[in-house]
């Protein structure tokens, strides 16, 4: 589904990823580890299209997608949810939701059943949704934030800190809800800090220090290994 090989990006002389190398296969939820500022957002950015890409591969489904933009990667399934869920306050929950399915403009059935989808993942939102996006909680929020990324009808699904700043309670659940979404085929990378939460529903991991990969393996790996229990789970 995803592959990179040896991908390197900079910040003019500052290098924010070297030689990273990583793949999810179609269907699998890939978890991405890693302290503040190990380059996380910047390995979503450059599958996503939004940073340059200068050295190394980058393929979805068996196709090269270095270099491409932001538009071409959504076209192809490829959608990301940012941190920090970048909704537009004043607007209403629908509206926010009815942009993530801009690039299905034309195709309304399309755009009908992913609010279908939606709406059946996040029952609150439809009673919400001509309410402004603004005045919702944090937890409702992080929903419109997902909620429009799947408006977009992705193959893969890339989640950057969704936990970020919400209750334990709520937390749970949005893993839950990722879980979901994962178990209908969405093919899901997810950066979190919550190492614990992201593992236990994951099939395989990475860890990124300082723009590089140190660590990968599967759930079972990642979850028993000494130095992550260390420095990421706590225990
Ligand atoms: P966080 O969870 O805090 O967002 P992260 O793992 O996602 O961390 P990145 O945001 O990818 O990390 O940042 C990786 C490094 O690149 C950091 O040192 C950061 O300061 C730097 N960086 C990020 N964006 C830029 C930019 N636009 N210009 C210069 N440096 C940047």
């Amino acid at each position: 589904m995803l592959k990179l090989d040896n991908v390197s990006v900079s910040y003019g002389s500052f290098k924010a990823l070297e030689n990273v190398s990583l793949y999810a296969e179609q269907g699998e939820l890939v978890v991405l580890l890693g302290s503040n500022g190990a380059g996380k957002s910047t390995l979503f950015k450059a599958v996503s299209g939004l940073v340059k890409v200068q050295e190394g591969s980058m393929e979805a489904a068996g196709t090269s997608i270095l270099g491409k933009p932001p538009s071409f990667m959504v076209k192809k399934g490829i959608v990301q949810c940012a941190e920090g869920r970048m909704l537009f306050p004043a607007m209403t929950v629908l509206e926010n939701l009815k942009m993530g399915s801009y690039v299905h403009r034309r195709d309304k059935k399309v755009q009908e059943e992913q609010l279908r989808n939606v709406y059946d993942l996040f029952p609150i939102l439809q009673e919400k949704r001509k309410d402004p996006a603004g005045s919702l909680s944090g937890g409702q929020q992080q929903m419109v934030a997902i909620g429009r990324a799947l408006m977009a009808k992705p193959s893969l699904l890339l989640l950057d800190e969704p936990s970020l700043g919400l209750a334990p309670l709520i937390v749970e659940q949005m893993f839950e809800t990722i879980s979901e979404i994962n178990k209908t085929g969405v093919t899901v990378l997810l950066a979190e800090q919550n190492a614990h939460a992201a593992l236990k529903i994951s099939n395989r991991g990475y860890v990124l220090e300082n723009g590089s990969v140190v660590m990968e393996g599967t759930q079972k790996e990642l979850m028993n290994n000494e130095d992550i229990r260390k420095a990421y789970i706590g225990a």
